[in-house]
């Protein structure tokens, strides 16, 4: 069949439907609402901007055993303050990250010199991510300034709080980071 002859007798079907009274629009409807029938909703926080939107992430087959959890839909969350339901075409993609092969889901290291990313474990990042901020705070760490006045600054470091934290977390991360002394510290979140 030519693909002009099937347009045309797709055209004829759906034609044929409607005057026969079949209203598909609640066929259609049908179809959208099995998708996440069966599915576990979570909230959550799109991570790709400052404006912190509130998202439902769907999830097929995490209640049962020996099933391997799937996301099959992201959508916006209607109870949310900052988006009430809606999402940017960035956003709208969030599951396409989610259920990417390429995702990062193990802390990595590229070391000085190298051109290759190492995997390493969770405990391994920690500690070696402690072992900087000490080393770096003890290397750039200022006492008193210019006037001899006490400052007690460890400018060699700075922070950022990511777009799905918390304001409270906020407020306590950068309440432990300004007991380090680092002076340049900022948060992106608006939740
Ligand atoms: S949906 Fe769009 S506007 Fe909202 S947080 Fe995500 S990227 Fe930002």
């Amino acid at each position: 069949m030519k693909r002009r002859t099937f347009l045309k007798g797709s055209a004829a079907a759906v034609g044929g439907a409607v005057a026969l009274g079949f209203d598909l629009r609640q066929a259609r409807a049908e179809m959208r609402e099995l998708k996440i029938a069966r599915t576990t909703e979570t909230r959550s926080t799109c991570p790709y901007c400052s404006v912190s939107c509130g998202v439902i992430i769907h999830t097929l087959g995490d209640k049962s055993k020996n099933v391997k959890p799937s996301v099959v839909h992201v959508e916006g969350d209607p109870d949310h303050p900052i988006n009430r339901g809606t999402l940017c075409p960035k956003g709208i993609t969030l599951r396409d990250d989610i259920v990417s092969p390429s995702r990062l889901t193990v802390p990595q290291v590229r070391r000085p010199g190298s051109d290759t990313w190492e995997r390493i474990s969770w405990d391994q990042a920690i500690s070696e991510i402690a072992r900087h901020v000490k080393d770096t705070r003890d290397r750039t760490f200022v006492a008193k300034n210019a006037k001899g006045e006490v400052v007690n600054r460890a400018p060699g470091m700075g922070i950022i709080g990511g777009c799905t934290d918390t304001n409270e977390f906020n407020f306590l991360m950068l309440k432990a980071i300004a007991g380090l002394g680092i002076p340049y510290r900022d948060t992106q979140a608006r939740v």
